[in-house]
């Protein structure tokens, strides 16, 4: 029987399998795929260009990836939004460029700020390291930033600046957002708007993302086993059983799960309580696509845009 067996080698896995190897524990990462990384990825292009498919831009206040990237050699350096220009808007009214929300007036813009300056305040109210402290912790949780929104008499053209942010970011509606979820994000950071590029976006990998996942493949070794697709876990007191598709079973004295909650659900989990099966198989995940396109010369730069684009259509965000 090993110590731990970590589930799925995305980098959760592989950060939780390199920690628990380097203080001692014989740890096995098992991995359905053919390659670590999961939704961070490395795609070459002609000319032997690295493209990022997956997982790409973090923030100053990513403090553990910081230090992880770090620690593993690699470079930050700033992302796209230190670029110069302006962003562009993809509207059902047509296409806009400029930093603003086109398609707002100046009242409604003061509105936004206003409803910024409440948000901030209520932020600051909660404690990022112990959310469910606050006093009124769970009316927080059970209101939507959508319906925050409309409580506090945002006008329409705000709420709607935050369906757009939500789509860009692939997340869900703000109808289905936790304000205590949101709250504490931003209690986190010193961000000026909800959601401050300069903040959560401002840096990346220069050897990009996937690289972080190879660098703590490459450390774990034999302790990585690939094409390893978990069908069950039995959980019992002192040992943990994983099933694999191919027949093998790896006993565990525990399992770290690092599986995303979606194909989690395939999987037939014995030995937890109801509760938290049930809290577990609540949880969703959004769907999100990345279609990579690398042009010669960086164009829109010349027509004086930074190439961020929030879009009402297909893409949310490019
Ligand atoms: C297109 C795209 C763009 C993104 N952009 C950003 C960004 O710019 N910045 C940012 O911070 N985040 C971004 N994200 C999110 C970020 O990439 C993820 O949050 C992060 O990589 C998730 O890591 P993880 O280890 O939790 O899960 P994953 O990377 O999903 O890893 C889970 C692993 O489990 C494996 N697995 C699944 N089922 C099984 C099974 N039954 N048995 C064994 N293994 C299994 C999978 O193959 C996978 O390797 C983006 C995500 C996507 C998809």
């Amino acid at each position: 029987m090993i110590d731990v067996a970590v589930l799925g080698a995305g980098l959760g896995g592989l950060a939780a399998a390199r920690d628990l190897a380097r203080a001692g524990a014989d740890v096995l990462v098992l991995e359905a795929r053919e390659r670590p990384g999961g939704r961070v990825e490395a795609a070459r292009v002609d000319g032997g260009r690295v493209v990022q498919a997956g997982g790409e831009v973090f923030g100053h206040e990513h403090w553990a990836y910081r230090e992880l990237v770090e620690e593993l050699g690699l470079t930050i350096e700033p992302s796209y939004v230190a670029d110069p220009g302006e962003m562009s808007w993809g509207l059902v009214e047509g296409v806009f460029v400029g930093n603003e929300p086109p398609w707002m007036s100046e009242r409604e813009r003061a509105d936004a700020k206003r409803v910024e300056r409440e948000f901030a305040q209520l932020a600051a109210s909660v404690d990022p390291d112990d959310p469910w402290s606050h006093p009124d912790a769970d009316r927080l949780d059970n209101t939507s930033i959508g319906g925050w929104l409309r409580d506090l008499g945002a006008l329409p053209a705000v709420r709607r600046r935050h369906e757009l942010a939500s789509l860009s970011l692939s997340c869900d509606s703000p109808e289905r957002t936790s304000l205590l979820g949101e709250l504490r994000k931003h209690a986190t950071s010193a961000g000026e708007s909800f959601y401050d590029l300069a903040v959560w976006e401002n840096l990346r990998v220069a050897e990009g993302s996937a690289a972080v996942a190879l660098r703590m493949a490459d450390e774990l070794g034999p302790r990585l086993r690939m094409k390893a697709v978990v069908r069950s876990i039995d959980v019992s007191a002192g040992e943990v059983r994983v099933a694999l598709e191919d027949g093998d079973v790896v006993s565990a004295e525990a399992v770290v799960c690092a599986i995303p909650a979606a194909p989690l659900r395939d999987i037939k989990i014995t030995g937890l309580s109801d509760a938290r099966l049930q809290s577990l198989r609540a949880q969703r995940q959004a769907l999100a696509a990345k279609v990579v396109v690398a042009y010669e010369t960086s164009f829109w730069q010349e027509a004086g845009q930074n190439g961020l684009a929030e879009t009402e259509w297909l893409f949310g965000s490019t």
